[in-house]
């Protein structure tokens, strides 16, 4: 038996292929815990990309004569219950890295074990799992750029797992993908997802070749530039649910590399950027309270506000600064956001208006199709200054300038902030410094059909580095 999580494909699935490899027949079990067992449960973007995701999965083993099974509840009773009914007498699966997941899975193997069931778990998800590189002192790396350059000097991904030829087998009572309900009903806000993605192994592989096939090329360059729409590789979701693994990416880019399709700079370049990924998994292992807890306890000084209104509006894209307004609909509307967007609204959050980065971090968390368990903390402590590696407080990013460098030419903010679209580039990233000719040729009507400013710049920014002040002074007396 196979148990499917975050790994749901056929090929290169270490998990699977030992499996098949057996020649016995094979049953493929999806288990929905869906925050059973301690685990964080999925927010509502993820599970719409889980629930077309399953239904590849299913339709991909179907396709080789078998079937995906599918049951909903507590894993260790789901999956006793498979092997009572179809007598599996070894359990796969490939391995996860949050500390509750880990303890459930070594209780599960345990168990097994224990009853003489073999019990065997495998890495589909990393290129290097997160106690493997050590710094020289013996400690696991707390800076990225080592971390890199560890990786990149000793990494070499193993030959590739073929997928199985058949995967006929027995047919336990299966629910239907339907019945998880993982779908959003009344409201359905997922309508302007599909034009986006097409979840599944298959778009995952197609996403990769179009992007290594030209777009890569330009990587170094545009991939800061949100309104370049394939600037960037868009497979995190992707990754996120193991539909491709960051082994089959590196073995695809190198091999582009070598035959010289793709130049050694913008190859490594984007292979740095997986690497960000393997960085904040190790810090997940090591510091499995990462979602919550400040991984630099001097930020539990921080006099984070409360602020109710200023959250919504910053969720709704209703702030009155165009970037942030453009990236917050952009997240609603499709699911995900540029990177480059996204640290300047994370800056926007937890500097200009002060409010505490887990706010952020569980909106990102119930809006992103890629919402991920170690990145996406890690990401928001990076942006607020209480990470690893982290940028530091003091760097408030410009929502006015930064639209300017990296929107210059508005097409980012055009496509997501359309009440707007028509005023002239020189005041697109800051509507509130046109003049009334100007705001009334653009039919623009600041506080009416586009919010005025929810915060000054210059003043939020000196709150925020006086915060920091403060916490500095708190720490110097603690
Ligand atoms: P590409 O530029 O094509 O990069 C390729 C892959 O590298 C990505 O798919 C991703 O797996 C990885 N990657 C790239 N940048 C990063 C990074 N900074 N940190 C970790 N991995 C990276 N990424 C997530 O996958 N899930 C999250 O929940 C998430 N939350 C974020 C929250 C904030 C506040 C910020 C600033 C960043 C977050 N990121 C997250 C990182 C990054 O923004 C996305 O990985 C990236 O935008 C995905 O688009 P892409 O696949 O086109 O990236």
């Amino acid at each position: 038996m196979v148990w499917f999580r975050e790994d749901l494909r056929l090929s290169d699935n270490p998990a699977l292929h030992a499996a098949a490899r057996q020649g016995r027949p094979v049953i493929c079990l999806y288990i929905h815990m869906d925050g059973r067992n301690g685990e964080r449960a999925l927010g509502g973007a993820s599970r719409w990309w889980l629930d077309k995701s399953l239904k590849a999965l299913s339709r991909d083993i179907e396709k080789l004569g078998g079937q995906l099974t599918v049951r909903a509840g507590d894993g260790s009773a789901c999956l006793d219950a498979v092997i009572e009914e179809t007598g599996a007498n070894a359990v796969y699966w490939n391995r996860r890295y949050g500390a509750v997941e880990r303890e459930t899975d070594a209780t599960v193997k345990s168990r097994l074990k224990d009853r003489g069931t073999d019990a065997q778990s495998f890495n589909a998800r990393l290129l290097v799992e997160p106690w493997v590189l050590k710094t020289g002192s013996g400690g696991f790396y707390k800076v990225f750029t080592p971390f890199w350059k560890a990786l990149r000097g000793c990494y070499e991904a193993p030959a590739a797992l073929p997928r199985p030829e058949n995967l006929s087998g027995p047919t336990p009572d299966t629910l239907g993908i339907d019945e998880l309900s993982l779908h959003p009903k009344s409201p359905d806000w997922s309508t302007g997802f599909d034009a986006m993605w097409q979840p599944g192994e298959t778009g995952a592989h197609d996403r990769l070749k179009a992007f290594l096939d030209g777009p890569v090329d330009a990587y170094p360059s545009e991939r800061d530039i949100p309104g370049k729409e394939d600037g960037t590789s868009g497979l995190s979701p992707h990754l996120r649910f193991g539909e491709i693994g960051p082994a089959q990416i590196w073995r695809a880019t190198r091999a582009a590399m070598e035959s010289g399709r793709v130049s050694e700079d913008s190859g490594w370049k984007f292979l740095s950027e997986i690497a960000w990924r393997e960085f904040s998994y190790v810090l997940l292992y090591n510091r499995p309270d990462f979602a919550d807890a400040n991984y630099n306890s001097d930020f539990n000084h921080m006099p984070w506000r409360t602020d109710k209104s200023a959250l919504k509006a910053w969720q709704t894209g209703r702030t009155g600064y165009p970037i942030v307004d453009a990236g917050m609909r952009q997240l609603w509307a499709t699911g995900w956001m540029h990177n480059r967007v996204r640290m300047i609204v994370a800056s926007f959050l937890t500097k200009h208006l002060l409010l505490h980065w887990r706010d952020g971090e569980a909106w990102f968390w119930d809006t992103l199709v890629d919402a991920d368990p170690a990145s996406n903390p890690a990401s928001w402590q990076w942006t607020a200054g209480s990470g690893a590696d982290a940028a530091p407080y003091f760097r408030v990013f410009n929502p006015i300038t930064q639209g300017e460098k990296f929107d210059a030419n508005g097409s980012y903010v055009r496509q997501w902030v359309p009440e707007i679209s028509d005023l002239p580039d020189k005041y697109l990233h800051a509507p509130w410094t046109a003049d009334k000719q100007a705001l009334s040729k653009a039919n623009v009507r600041l506080g009416e059909n586009y919010p005025e400013p929810i915060v000054e710049h210059k003043a939020a920014r000196e709150r925020a580095l006086g915060a920091y002040e403060t916490l500095k002074s708190q720490r110097a007396n603690a």
